[in-house]
């Protein structure tokens, strides 16, 4: 911890989730190494790019694939894929996107504060339905000759009144709409690299910086190859849109490294793992005075793991907030989520080590026992 202790930056110890307010993952031994030999040498960055997407496509079971500086990023390539396709000349005019296809259909229950990407291309945003219920004759009835796209974002926005994606994919497919799922937070499970683009959808995207722990800056597009080679030609080292979005050769190999690594971890033993952790919490944490403990699932972002879920009632020591921000000042300092209902609190046990499980368990202690 030198490098933060040199800045008096103080140490998280994170019991959150991967948000990129705390830095998002902690990168494994064979990421770092393949991003440090990747430091060392230069290369042909184009060719990379292809080399390493080849290499994910076939890994993915995906037709094509590109890294990009994150699930943010891959949303805007995306969509200007979508608007733009394979015309040169429109590629280079964006953000205008006078004269092309230029509407992008979203829930408005889905609309969140990553939309911006999608915006950001020039586009208009079509919202369908209301915060609370949507019809699939509202989709059909939003499709016309101007739409680029439907962009479904799956998370903790799904299901706030939307129908299923299978009967958007039916209703787009059968007019040729192009279906963008951002799927930044959705691993695992690790079978979602290939399932919604399985399931008919143009592309599929996901953060490299979260639970894959690849490079924080790093994310990756899976799906149809004519989408990917229209991105291609706009992104570093051309000099289009995606420029700003440039992309290192350690973040390509970096990804790699961890999607590689992915694919061969022992999944249930994770899941195993963080059922155990959320047990020995309920169990510890349940018998303080005026704490209810009890196990959540699945996760904020809908991955299918436990958390740990506090309520305080008026007899604990501290109310929920105060707790919260003494769990924040104390050093290490320990992030955790609250919920919406202002009484809960969430521990979640994917983002911490065994010994950080149990500090947390024992800071609490200390900070709630009467
Ligand atoms: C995290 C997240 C993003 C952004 O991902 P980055 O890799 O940080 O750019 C986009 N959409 C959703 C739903 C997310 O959860």
């Amino acid at each position: 911890m030198t490098v933060f202790g040199d800045l008096k930056a103080k140490p998280v110890i994170n019991a959150a989730a991967t948000l990129t307010k705390l830095g998002g993952s902690l990168m494994p031994p064979e990421v770092i190494a393949a991003m440090q030999a990747a430091s060392e040498r230069f290369v042909d960055l184009e060719d990379l790019q292809r080399r390493v997407g080849a290499r994910l496509a076939k890994l993915t079971h995906n037709e094509a694939t590109y890294v990009t500086t994150g699930a943010a990023a891959g949303i805007a390539l995306s969509v200007i894929a979508c608007v733009a396709g394979q015309d040169r000349a429109a590629l280079q005019r964006l953000p205008d996107t006078t004269g092309l296809k230029n509407e992008v259909v979203v829930f408005k229950s889905h609309r969140n504060g990553y939309d911006h990407a999608v915006r950001m291309t020039g586009v208009t945003l079509v919202e369908i339905g209301s915060e609370t219920h949507t019809e699939p004759t509202e989709l059909e009835a939003a499709l016309n000759a101007n739409t680029a796209a439907f962009v479904w974002f799956q998370g903790a926005m799904t299901g706030l009144g939307d129908f299923p994606i299978e009967t958007v994919l039916a209703i787009c497919s059968a007019r040729g709409v192009p279906v963008i799922v951002d799927a930044a937070a959705q691993l695992p499970p690790v079978e979602n690299l290939w399932r919604f683009t399985q399931l008919g959808a143009a592309c599929a995207i996901f953060s490299g910086g979260k639970d894959l722990s690849g490079p924080q800056s790093s994310g990756l597009i899976v799906g149809r190859k004519d989408l990917i080679e229209a991105i291609r030609p706009l992104g570093s080292p051309n000099q289009g849109f995606a420029r700003p979005m440039k992309v290192g050769k350690e973040e390509m190999v970096g990804l790699l490294a961890a999607v590689e690594r992915y694919l061969k971890l022992d999944h249930a033993a994770r899941l195993e793992r963080d059922e155990r952790i959320v047990a020995e919490w309920i169990n510890l944490l349940g018998e303080l005075e005026g704490v209810r403990a009890a196990r959540s699932f699945p996760n904020e972002a809908g991955q299918p793991h436990p958390r740990c879920k506090l309520t305080l009632d008026s007899s604990a020591r501290l109310g929920t907030q105060a707790l919260i921000a003494a769990l924040w000042d104390g050093d290490p300092a320990i992030a955790v989520n609250a919920d919406e209902d202002g009484i809960s609190l969430y521990l979640n046990p994917m983002t911490l080590n065994d010994d950080e499980a149990h500090i947390v368990a024992e800071r609490l202690r200390v900070l709630l026992d009467s």
